[in-house]
């Protein structure tokens, strides 16, 4: 069965043209590099410059970019994209703003476009920190195909960047409700939908299956697929299903999930707005999930008074 894609999550849409044909055309990328009308995002220690506002990326000239590993975007709006990765050492002055900020900030705050740059920026800068040497004999590597890749100069061998798929799914039983757990890492009664890496060898829709029987001791059947979100902190896809339950019992594992309950979309109606329960925000797919499962725009909290 397939459904209406998710809506309304961060790095959904417009895409900028990755330019895969051009990474090994160095012609095209000296040129592109000296146009002054191609653009540069900076980023430092994984948080991306941005204007003042804190709400948008600057428009940095490749002239005006500081000193650093130099990466290809793509190309949106006839102009081409690159990203530097600056050292901690990088000064604030006129051309280079002293504001920097993470993705998880500027997710809910920048226009699609510059979302999707900001996405494949930190991914793959991360990516390179990451990852400076060769996985096979352990030399240091160098950034190849204007950054897509690594090549190794002593085996030859070439490193793709890497992405970890993940799982993460609304489970509903057969009245409806929908079942969400407290990590063990989160504070008070915030619950979400349940989340895991998938395993070497091993199905998205198994690993539906297993995590949601680890997590929680509920049994799904069929799961279907709803839509994807890169989520690059440091390197995950997130895949997103709605899934099914054959079974209702809750058995938590006590580790990762301390708590796991099912919800009627009264008590999601209810316990929000009294801060009983705290759901995740737009900015993850966990809240189109949710949202697409509540039939309108989850309900918000309401401030007590003071
Ligand atoms: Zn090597």
């Amino acid at each position: 069965m397939l459904l209406d894609p998710l809506t309304g999550y961060p790095f959904r849409t417009a895409p900028h043209d990755r330019l895969t044909e051009r990474r090994d055309d160095q012609d095209f990328l000296d040129q592109a590099w000296a146009d002054p009308a191609s653009r540069v995002l900076v980023i430092r220690d994984g948080n991306l410059a941005t204007e003042q506002s804190g709400q948008s990326l600057p428009t940095i000239k490749p002239s005006e970019a500081p000193v650093g590993e130099r990466l290809l975007l793509g190309e949106v709006g006839g102009e081409v994209y690159f990203v530097v990765i600056a050292g901690d050492d990088l000064q604030a002055d006129a051309a280079n703003p002293a504001r920097f900020e993470g993705l998880r900030h500027l997710a809910g705050v920048l226009d699609a476009p510059q979302a999707a740059l900001a996405a494949h920026a930190v991914a793959l800068s991360g990516w390179h920190a990451r990852h400076p040497r060769c996985a096979v004999c352990g030399s240091v590597t160098q950034v190849a195909q204007a950054g897509a890749t690594r090549r190794c100069p002593q085996c030859s061998a070439t490193h793709f960047p890497r992405t970890d798929p993940a799982v993460i799914m609304l489970v509903t039983d057969d009245e409806d409700r929908c079942l969400l757990g407290h990590n063990a890492t989160r504070a008070g009664r915030w619950f979400s939908t349940l989340a895991g890496f998938l395993e070497p060898g091993e199905t998205l829709e198994q690993a539906v299956a297993r995590e949601v029987l680890e997590e929680s001791g509920v049994v799904v059947g069929e799961a279907t697929y709803a839509g994807s979100q890169p989520w690059p902190f440091p390197s995950s896809l997130m895949v997103a299903f709605f899934a099914h339950a054959t079974s209702t019992d809750i058995s938590v594992d006590g580790v990762e999930i301390t708590e796991a309950r099912w919800f009627t979309r009264d008590e999601v109606a209810r316990q929000v707005p009294a801060g009983e329960l705290i759901l995740p925000t737009t900015v993850s797919i966990a809240g189109a999930l949710l949202t697409r499962w509540y039939g309108e725009a989850l309900p918000a909290r309401v401030a007590p008074r003071s």
